[in-house]
Parts: C-alpha cells; structure tokens; sequence
C-alpha cells in the first residue's frame, strides 16, 4: 500500500530516484546470463524485471504515477533474490557448525572401529562378503557429499535457478576444486596409515574419472596407485549406478572392514521405485550394522529420498509445492 502526496515534488523525485536505481540494479544483478530466458529463473528474470528496461531508457522524461507506482513495487520484488527451497540446507553445509560436527562426529567414530574391525579376520562390511586373515583389508567411501563437498556446485545452481544439469555438473567436476567433507581425510589417511586400501565407489560417470582422482589428491586424500581404487559408474558393463556389483569385485580380494556413505543407495541396492517407507525399512532391518559397519554422512541438500517421494522418481526441486506438502507430518 502507498501513501503518498503526489503533489508533493520533492517526495516525488525521490521516489522516481528510486524506481530507476531499482530498475537499474535489478538489469545488473537479473540479466547477466544470455540464456535467462530458458531457464526457471529465466521467467522470473524477464517477469519482473525485463519489461523495465526499455521504459528506463526513456524515464526520465515521462514519468506517470503508475509508474512510480510500479517503481516502488520493485523495491519488494526486485531488491531480494526469488526463494528456493534448496537454499537452508545448503546454508547448513556450507556455515553451520553442526554440519561439520555431525560430520567429524561419524568419521571419528569410523575412525576408532577401524583397529578392531582390523584385527578380527571374521569381520566384514559386506553381507555375505569374504572373510580370513589371507584378505587385504579395504574400506569404501562414496565420494560426492560422503568425502567431497560440493556444495559449492548446489549453490550455483540456486543462483542460477537451475535444476541439475550434466553441463554444469561436469564443469563443476572439471575444475577439481570440491572440499573435502570435514574430517574425512583425517579418517582416509588412518585407514591408509595401517595398512588398509581405501576404495573410492562413486556414481561420477567414467569419463570423469581422471577429473575425480585429481579432485581427490587436491583434498588430500590417500589414493593408491597400485590398483584402481576409483571405481566409477559405467567403467565396465557391470557396474551400474547400482553400486552392488562394485562392492562385490570389491570384496572378491579385500576384506571390507566399513563402507561410508551420504545415500542408502551407497550401502544397500534400492528396488526400483522404492518408497520412503521401503526405505525406512531397509535402514531397520539393517539396525546393527550402522555405526558399527556402516556409516552415514548427513546430506540434506539431495539425495534418493528426495525420489522416494516424487512419482517418477524425480527430484524434489521445480516440482509442485503441493506433492511436497502432502509428506508433510503435522502431528
Ligand atoms: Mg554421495
């Protein structure tokens, strides 16, 4: 609602003042990409602020009290970025003590199995995987959001207001630059120092192997070069983005002592489809094997609960705000 004195020119002036700078910033900070048109961020860009530009140009002549109007109404409109859900918990990532506690936490107490689990030859990770002294003792990490942090690629996204792309998604990975997730190379490397081979098992498709390896000597992590450690989706016909089939060849030489993950699917293969209750499911009937076995590195940004709820299984971001609320629990 306005209240003003139209008649009033200094109050005007000022008014006019501040519709061309919002107009101005709002050109500057919404029409830097070529492509915004074709982007969900794109139709919020040229409904809000595209319209403006032209008839900036010629404001300072003609300047009507609809137009002043209008000015003002983008002060709201255009002096913040739209919401995008994906925004808190990318925050939490990327700020919150908590997300490196809660990380340093499970890796700490992955870290402190690690003896035990090493001098039990009867020990093993994976059902109905190897077990004897005779086995070289491994472990295996998912990379993304288990010990690389991308976050930095999630924010780009927000900012762009873009869904997942390959494109950006490669480009991200090209550049080598993910953090490492707080406290895993403290842990990698006391897997390394006695002796145990860690195995990177990630869903990066193949030809981003070199990419990921670079990525992950940058973040200081042990990365052997006597066997393939990174085992990428795709490398051979078998390994699927099931991860299964990795896990087993894996465990075919290798006593597995842990696996790390950020997704159920880094420890259990999904049925196709699988609901949150399926999913729910499976983490019980597999209750004694986390923190002891298994270990889950919190990911709130993305993952395949965001599937389970979506039909389809889509992810949650661009979808009706609708089919999210109904999941919703209010009691
Ligand atoms: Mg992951």
């Amino acid at each position: 609602m306005l209240i003003v004195d139209w008649s009033g020119a200094l109050l005007r002036d000022t008014l006019v003042a501040i519709g061309l700078s919002t107009m101005a910033l709002c050109a500057r900070h919404y029409h830097r990409r070529p492509d915004h048109a074709l982007t969900p961020g794109g139709a919020f860009e040229a409904d809000r602020c595209g319209p403006v530009e032209g008839v900036a140009a010629g404001a300072g002549i003609v300047m009507s009290r609809r137009l002043l109007m209008v000015a003002v109404a983008l002060l709201a409109g255009c002096a913040s970025p739209p919401p995008d859900e994906r925004l808190h918990s990318t925050l939490w990532v990327q700020t919150s003590a908590e997300y490196a506690i809660s990380t340093r936490q499970v890796f700490g107490m992955a870290t402190r199995g690690l003896d035990g689990a090493l001098a039990d030859p009867g020990w093993t990770a994976l059902e109905g995987g190897r077990t004897g002294a005779e086995l070289r003792p491994a472990i295996i990490v998912d990379v993304d959001e288990t010990v690389l942090d991308n976050s930095g690629h999630q924010g780009r996204m927000i900012r762009a207001r873009e869904g997942f792309t390959r494109d950006s998604w490669r480009k991200w990975v090209s550049e080598a630059a993910a953090p490492a997730v707080p406290g895993a190379a403290d842990y990698l490397h006391a897997a390394a120092d006695r002796g145990i081979t860690v195995f990177y098992v990630t869903n990066r498709h193949h030809v981003l192997e070199d990419d990921t390896r670079r990525n992950l000597l940058a973040a200081g992590f042990p990365v052997a070069s006597e066997e393939d450690v990174v085992l990428t989706r795709e490398e051979t016909e078998e390994w699927t983005r099931d991860k299964s089939s990795r896990r087993e060849f894996i465990g075919q030489h290798h006593r597995v002592l842990q696996v790390v993950g950020d997704d159920l699917a880094d420890f259990v293969p999904l049925p196709k489809g699988a609901d949150d209750e399926q999913r729910l499911y499976l983490a019980t009937v597999n209750a004694q094997r986390w923190g002891t076995y298994w270990f889950m590195i919190p990911n709130p940004m993305y993952g395949s609960w965001e599937q389970a709820l979506m039909p389809g299984g889509v992810a949650l971001f661009g979808r009706p705000m609708e089919d999210k609320f109904r999941h919703l629990d209010t009691q």
